[in-house]
């Protein structure tokens, strides 16, 4: 019993010293995931609106084609007014003149209007790149930083978990679950030391007759106050 509460006490010490490294890292892995993906949809949002720019140019190119085609159409209905012979011929080339002209309105208003949505697209990539340029070296700037202290603590982690794995190996079940349920409670602090008679944990007086059987260090202990497991630490026990 004497060794396993020493092995409960390390393993303490180890759970303590890998929350610790945790922290460490704080939020940081999360921020490298968070501007990962704003870097990623801004990406995304760039090329939807590079596509929708593209789309605007090739749509007014085709209507210029339709525009200069029009007026071609135009042209001749123009010249065949000459030669009508009759007043009926003569109305339905005008009527024709009038559509075709019609149409033209139409497609070089909407020319106009793709000259509009072209600025606005040009604006709305100008400032995306700028906000991908900024996403992303902040991103890998974050993810650096990251890095850096992985490569610092992960040895010891790693260390610290082998450590740990040996440590519980060496504890009766019974006693490994009683540590890690009452250590989730606790916030890491599932053996304590006795501290002038009374628990290190929730500071309850313990009576003679368990302090007795703590100091024997025969026995596994719980407080019946708060559930910590007891130790009995000669250095704080001194006096
Ligand atoms: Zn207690």
């Amino acid at each position: 019993m004497r060794s396993k509460l020493k092995t409960l006490f390390s393993l303490q010490e180890t759970d303590l010293r890998l929350k610790e490294l945790e922290n460490l890292r704080g939020d940081l892995p999360q921020q490298v995931e968070k501007t990962k993906q704003e870097m990623i949809d801004t990406g995304n949002r760039l090329q939807t609106t590079k596509q929708e720019l593209k789309d605007a140019e090739l749509e007014q190119k085709q209507l210029q084609t339709d525009i200069k085609q029009a007026n071609a159409k135009q042209e001749k209905y123009k010249n065949q007014l000459y030669r009508v012979s009759t007043n009926r011929e003569y109305d339905a080339l005008t009527a024709e003149i009038e559509a075709v002209k019609e149409n033209t309105d139409k497609f070089e208003l909407r020319i106009l209007k793709l000259d509009d949505i072209q600025e606005e697209l040009q604006t709305k990539i100008q400032s995306l790149e700028e906000e991908k340029t900024k996403f992303t070296a902040n991103h890998y700037a974050l993810d650096k930083e990251l890095q850096g202290k992985l490569n610092r603590s992960n040895r010891e982690e790693d260390n610290l978990r082998l450590h740990r794995k040996e440590l519980v190996g060496r504890l009766d079940r019974q006693m490994y679950s009683t540590y890690e349920r009452v250590r989730k409670g606790k916030n890491g602090i599932a053996v304590v030391a006795i501290q002038r008679n009374a628990c290190g944990g929730c500071f309850n007086a313990i009576p003679p007759q368990r302090l007795l059987e703590i100091r024997e260090k025969e026995k596994f202990i719980t407080c019946e106050f708060c559930g910590r497991i007891l130790i009995w630490n000669e250095k704080e026990n001194k006096k």
